[in-house]
């Protein structure tokens, strides 16, 4: 778990966990983690703003496929009596295209863009419990180049 602020580790208190401004009211600097200068946390504010993703097809002009599932009893590993239920759904690999954006604030670390594109490739499905199995999805970043520093100034830090 990140510290945060890093008030109680030495270890953290790290010269590229610095943010330029932040100091306490006591004039100590405040050490924030890599992830937490991109997202944020509850002494720093998130330097990224992602949209919701929207679906690029109108809903009415999408069938209704409504999926059947039944209830399982974990216990006698059994289908529960009267547990039927229907789950409303797209169709079946209608690859349906969503499109949104991730703004960066100008004051954003230069490593920001690469670590969320790194992330975004390790997301390959949505969903979970009721809806495991109808997410798969590919991503189409309009903008995927990165700056060959961004990675530099990402090993450098590694090797601290
Ligand atoms: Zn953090």
């Amino acid at each position: 778990m990140c510290p945060q602020v890093g008030l109680s580790q030495s270890a953290f208190q790290r010269s590229d966990y610095t943010v330029e401004r932040k100091v306490f009211a006591d004039g100590r600097l405040q050490h924030h983690c890599l992830i937490c200068q991109i997202f944020g946390n509850p002494a720093l504010p998130s330097r990224i703003v992602v949209d919701d993703l929207l679906c690029q097809v109108a809903p009415d002009t999408l069938p209704e496929v409504l999926r059947p599932g039944v209830t399982l009893n974990r216990r006698r590993r059994t289908a529960e009596d009267q547990k039927l239920f229907l789950l409303e759904t797209s169709p079946v690999n209608v690859q349906l295209p969503f499109a949104g954006h991730i703004h960066l604030e100008p004051d954003c670390p230069d490593y920001t863009k690469a670590l969320i594109l790194a992330a975004l490739h390790h997301i390959h499905a949505l969903g979970g419990s009721k809806s495991a199995g109808l997410g798969w999805l590919t991503w189409d970043i309009a903008d995927a180049t990165v700056d060959e520093n961004a990675w530099a100034l990402l090993k450098k830090e590694a090797n601290l």
